[in-house]
């Protein structure tokens, strides 16, 4: 059994299983995320053209992973 399927059972006990969490999901190594956040953060705000999004790595109990970018100007949200 491998590290990734520990922490699935663990999280599929304790939490509801499709609820987005903030915080990047252990199976994705912290260099991956830090590179999708890095690269989002430099993306144009669909909304009002500003650049400059917040991006927040997310999960669910059973293994998703995106990342929510919200405008630092006019609070647009979208998912990337
Ligand atoms: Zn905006």
């Amino acid at each position: 059994m491998n590290q990734a399927s520990v922490n699935l059972r663990i999280a599929e006990g304790t939490t509801p299983t499709n609820t987005w969490t903030d915080g990047a999901p252990l199976r994705i190594p912290s260099a991956v995320v830090l590179g999708d956040v890095r690269t989002y953060r430099r993306l144009t705000c669909a909304a009002c053209g500003k650049r400059g999004m917040k991006a927040t790595p997310q999960h669910t109990a059973i293994g998703g992973y995106r990342v929510l970018c919200s405008c630092r100007t006019c609070r647009h949200v979208e998912v990337c």
